[in-house]
């Protein structure tokens, strides 16, 4: 969740829908906004196979599985960058319609089950989501058809927060770990400042400049951009 997020503009428009084909095979990727924190959610789907992976659905789980469909997506699984509500508050529905495997990291498990009750303490509501069939660890590879996603742990906001890396693509879903022109907020408890930017310095830094960056909230960016601009990165207000 990101409700006052450093700097972050609440309006998070989708990115245009678009077929990504920067450097390998054809991928279908769409951005659904969705909830009341605007939560970016996204399909990734194999245009050959059609197999795909939604990553985040907040929230808006049917109008997610009908962009889905319409796109003609198979999905395999359902992937959480993290665990806040507004991530994973969609899961339950999505799992139930698609019969998919979710995905998460073992530190982040723990909100799973009481993401109804957390949203209930910021006004908003959610449904808690299933536990997971699988955990993401770092350096692991989900494949979908023709495309593969490294998973990058980089805890911080949470626990278990991951960054979603597709080197083919030239491009890293970020969840709450980088925003654009900012990072996510540490001041949960069991989060850490350090350990995100630590995780920023040694494992999105080190990606090409040129990588497209899609955060969990607001704008895209790239790596090249933040490397330059992102006040937390630079130590300098521009
Ligand atoms: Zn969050
Ligand atoms: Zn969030």
């Amino acid at each position: 969740m990101r409700v006052g997020a450093h700097g972050m503009r609440p309006d998070g428009r989708a990115v245009r829908p678009n077929k990504l084909h920067i450097h390998g095979e054809p991928m279908i990727f769409e951005t659904l906004v969705v909830g009341n924190l605007g939560s970016n959610c996204f399909i990734l789907g194999c245009e050959e196979t059609k197999e795909g992976v939604i990553v985040d659905p907040g929230a808006e789980a049917d109008r997610i599985l009908a962009v889905a469909a319409r796109l003609g997506v198979t999905v395999r699984y359902v992937v959480n960058t993290h665990g806040h509500f507004d991530h994973v508050g969609g899961n339950s529905r999505v799992l139930d319609v698609t019969g998919a495997e979710l995905l998460i990291h073992g530190g982040d498990v723990h909100f799973l089950a009481r993401a109804a009750e957390v949203a209930v303490a910021y006004g908003l509501t959610a449904d808690n989501s299933p536990p997971p069939a699988r955990l993401l660890e770092d350096g692991m590879s989900i494949t979908f058809g023709r495309h593969e996603i490294k998973v990058l742990h980089t805890p911080g906001h949470t626990p278990g927060g991951c960054c979603l890396y597709l080197a083919g693509e030239g491009m890293v879903i970020t969840g709450d770990t980088l925003f654009a022109e900012s990072v996510g907020r540490t001041d949960f408890p069991g989060s850490s400042h350090q350990a995100l930017m630590e995780g920023i310095r040694t494992k999105l830094l080190t990606l090409p400049d040129a990588t497209i960056a899609y955060p969990g909230h607001g704008p895209a960016t790239t790596i090249g951009h933040e490397r330059l601009h992102n006040p937390y990165i630079t130590g300098v207000e521009d």
